[in-house]
């Protein structure tokens, strides 16, 4: 990504934020110190989050929206500030507008079950990006056997990028969802959401964005971007697992039906009928992950507090600098975008290895990154490809730990060539 218009960083509070973290600087992995470079997997949590969540079962635990005590009082006003807080952070319009999920996996399923099922019909369009993650695959495929809606393949480059011609090439009129990756989790590829929707809204088409991989390395401002749908996961912005949001735009709530049944989202309920409460409140049945909604308050706090510009220009200097290691080591190939037009996360191979034994090989010097096909089965084969070793970067992360990573990758290669 460019990065140029943003702040300055004081490089000496990064190592000091780096202490935050009790996972990161306290674990020996068979007698040497971790190095975690899978943050696109999850993130580490601070000693903060950690905290709020400790002391949510000490101190506060009760039910939100269940009972008129001052416990059950308090924690709904907390669950509420929460929500307020997710709004600031992705400056939605509207408090409302956001939902609280289990993730982006269960906020694209709502979006699919609560929007698609209900909106769509055969002879209707839904197009993916070829570098979807299966959770923005898998449930269109399942509303597309349910309401007869056709799927379409967003194509792309050999870069990694998406032509906005090829989406310009695809949308008519019977086109009723965009639905693309902000991020890419495989290559790091940053999309123009922006004018995604704006060729979309010309064509009378909704866009559903999935931000797992970008809302904890980039300011997100959905009033710019423009998405109908944006998602996060709590436990990839240093919050914890089981907790996430879903944006909906407000104009769309007509058009949204309820998701799980039960406690909370009714206004009246008999034997033979029962009616809904608005958008959130109706998407929100049973009781919710009130210590997971606590810890991603304080994850917020946190993050915010670091300032994203800072943490993505951090993030982008340590990316320059990996991406300088990985390229110079013998018969790597690496996948995605050039620097600027992507995040610091690096996926590649390596002409003789399989990215497993890399894994398996780096693990054995502590060193933590992922291999597979990281649920992106339709980007594997469009590069014709089984799988890929991945490094993906946080702000904790150091130029120690890369060198060290490099060292590790140069004797894994070295070991397998032999
Ligand atoms: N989308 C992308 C791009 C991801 O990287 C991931 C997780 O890795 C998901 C969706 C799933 O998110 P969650 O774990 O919150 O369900």
């Amino acid at each position: 990504m460019k990065t140029s218009k943003l702040p300055s960083i004081k490089k000496a509070d990064f190592k000091k934020i780096r202490n935050d973290f009790p996972l990161i600087v306290n674990t020996l992995v068979r007698g040497k110190k971790l190095i975690y470079l899978n943050n696109a997997a999850t993130t580490q949590k601070p000693q903060v989050v950690i905290d709020a969540i400790n002391n949510y079962y000490e101190k506060e635990n009760s039910n939100a929206n269940r009972g008129a005590d001052y416990l059950s009082e308090q924690l709904t006003i907390k669950c509420e500030q929460t929500r307020q807080k997710i709004k600031l952070y992705l400056n939605a319009r509207f408090t409302e507008e956001i939902v609280f999920t289990r993730g982006t996996t269960e906020a694209i399923n709502l979006v699919a079950y609560s929007w698609g099922f209900y909106n769509l019909k055969k002879g209707d369009e839904i197009i993916i990006s070829e570098m979807e993650h299966h959770s923005n695959i898998v449930p269109w495929h399942i509303i597309s056997r349910l309401t007869g809606a056709k799927i379409r393949k967003l194509a792309i480059e050999n870069d990694g990028t998406i032509k906005l011609d090829n989406l310009k090439k695809l949308l008519n009129k019977n086109t009723k969802l965009v639905t693309i990756v902000h991020v890419s989790n495989v290559l790091g590829t940053v999309n123009n959401i922006r004018e995604i929707c704006d060729l979309a809204h010309e064509q009378g088409a909704y866009v559903l964005t999935d931000g797992a991989q970008s809302s904890g390395h980039m300011k997100i401002d959905l009033q710019e971007l423009g998405s109908d749908f944006f998602t996060i996961s709590g436990h990839k912005v240093y919050g914890p697992t089981g907790i996430g949001a879903l944006y909906i735009k407000k104009e769309m709530f007509d058009q949204i039906h309820p998701f799980h049944g039960g406690g909370h989202m009714i206004k009246k309920v008999t034997i033979e009928d029962s009616n809904y409460k608005d958008v959130p409140d109706m998407l929100e049945a049973g009781t919710m992950p009130l210590a997971e909604i606590v810890g991603l308050s304080s994850a917020l706090d946190y993050v915010t507090d670091i300032d994203m510009e800072n943490i993505t220009k951090w993030e982008m200097e340590l990316g320059a600098y990996a991406y300088d290691v990985i390229r110079k080591v013998r018969g790597i190939k690496i996948y995605g975008p050039s620097l600027d037009k992507k995040t610091a996360i690096f996926s590649f191979t390596h002409d003789e290895i399989h990215p497993h034994d890399i894994a398996t090989v780096l693990d054995y010097e502590g060193i933590a990154i992922r291999a597979g096909h990281h649920c992106t089965q339709p980007l594997m084969n469009r590069f014709g490809i089984q799988a890929t070793a991945r490094v993906s970067l946080s702000f904790y992360n150091t130029k120690e730990e890369i060198d060290r990573f490099g060292v590790a990758l140069e004797k894994a290669v070295s070991f397998f060539k032999k």
